[in-house]
């Protein structure tokens, strides 16, 4: 799948200590040292094409962006893996509900997807991989799984068992009649008759009528979303066999911890014997004004109509970064207005004649993100900084300032 134009990421001036990054792992639920390595391999699970990016995509691959900076920084290589579901139930339902094409669906939203990439400069995936495109690769994993004794068939539908990984659980840390209602509610299917255990997924659905299928081993059918990303990421990230882990880092949305990041996590240790990733790293939601922002709510707001109504996108990717990720957090005009005159005076404060000092700025924007990427102590420093210029006072290099918030934060100012 093509990915979107690459950002360009200028490299720091001036001399600066970049300490190693820390993040809190959720499978350990503390804030963890990544360790210093040359490269470093991460794995954000991609959209469905169903619906254009809303603010709650946007603010979870700004924060893998801003990983994948400050990872880039400290000078080692990051090979960056995203995919893709361009097959699977919801997108066929709303393509069936708008009378589309479920591929022209899929088309128009990838391409608005990019597109919203490319304006919040989010700096592209090294692999940008479609559920379509690694269809032999899933079936690969599932014949992989049948040989480990793990997968078994409700009429031609074949599901993994789980509990074939003696962790599974260690990453959501729920009980199981917690995991049977999240599951259920998630697209599971617990009750299923037929299943060995309520929490075993779906790894190849047979072809239903209507519905698109390819040929596999399996027979004609599609992959279940749970294996399509585990078979994704085991390939292209390349897994090094000294490594005590598959992938550095995994990532998503929080609603993803349970079940989809449990679930590739169990098929990638039957597969591999490792566990999937060292840190499990996932962005909170965000709401609108009070309320969860949801397609069954109607009250999604996405980029690319905010973006033709005129909102700068850096003021977007301000905002966002203007709260933490960790944060479950509203979205409201007051936090839009704000985030407007932040950008304003900073934009000012840079092109004005007297330039406050900026290497303590810099330092604090650089502490700030190495501690869990805190970019709301980050962005209160540049306030104040800005403060200081319009005060008079000077002896900054404004140039310094602007390239090390355009490489870490990915602000353009
Ligand atoms: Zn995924």
């Amino acid at each position: 799948m093509k990915s979107w134009p690459a950002v360009a990421v200028p490299a720091l001036m001036g001399v600066h200590t970049i300490p190693q990054i820390s993040l809190t792992n959720s499978k350990t639920l503390t804030k963890e040292l990544v360790g210093k390595k040359d490269i470093y391999r991460m794995y954000v699970c991609g959209i469905t094409p169903y619906d254009a990016t809303h603010l709650g995509h946007a603010a979870t691959y700004l924060t893998f962006d801003l990983i994948n900076r400050y990872l880039l920084a400290t000078g080692a290589e990051v090979l960056y893996v995203q995919n893709i579901t361009d097959i699977d139930d919801p997108l066929l339902e709303r393509a069936t509900r708008d009378n589309l094409k479920w591929e022209d669906l899929a088309t128009s939203q990838i391409d608005l997807f990019r597109g919203d990439m490319v304006n919040l400069r989010v700096i592209p995936p090294v692999h940008y991989i479609g559920a379509v495109e690694a269809i032999d690769l899933v079936s690969q994993a599932v014949t992989a799984l049948e040989s480990a004794g793990s997968i078994y068939s409700i009429d031609q539908d074949l599901f993994f068992k789980n509990y074939s990984s003696p962790d599974f659980g260690s990453l959501s840390h729920l009980d199981k009649e917690s995991m049977k209602e999240i599951f259920s509610q998630r697209g599971g299917n617990p009750t299923l008759p037929g299943k060995i255990d309520p929490l075993d997924c779906l790894v190849w659905m047979a072809k239903r009528e209507n519905e698109p299928g390819w040929p596999s081993v399996h027979g004609v059918g599609r992959p279940g979303w749970h294996i399509e990303c585990t078979a994704i990421a085991l390939k292209y990230l390349a897994p090094s066999e000294s490594d005590a882990t598959c992938i550095d880092i995994q990532g998503g949305g929080s609603d993803l911890i349970f079940p989809h990041h449990e679930m590739c996590a169990s098929q990638a240790r039957v597969l591999t014997g490792k566990d999937l990733a060292a840190t499990y790293v996932h962005a909170a939601m965000i709401g609108l004004d009070g309320e969860k922002m949801s397609k069954s709510k109607g009250n999604l707001v996405f980029v690319s109509k905010l973006i033709d109504s005129g909102t700068d996108p850096m003021v977007i990717r301000f905002a966002l970064m203007s709260q933490h990720y960790r944060l479950d957090r509203m979205w409201t005009q007051e936090l839009l207005n704000e985030s407007i005159v932040r950008v304003s005076n900073i934009r000012k404060a840079l092109q004005s004649s007297t330039i406050a000092p900026t290497d303590s700025v810099i330092g604090q924007i650089i502490h700030s993100l190495s501690d869990d990427l805190d970019t709301p102590r980050a962005l209160a420093a540049l306030d104040t900084w800005a403060a200081d210029c319009l005060k008079g006072s000077s002896g900054g290099d404004a140039a310094e300032l602007r390239c090390l918030l355009d490489s870490l934060l990915g602000l353009a100012l």
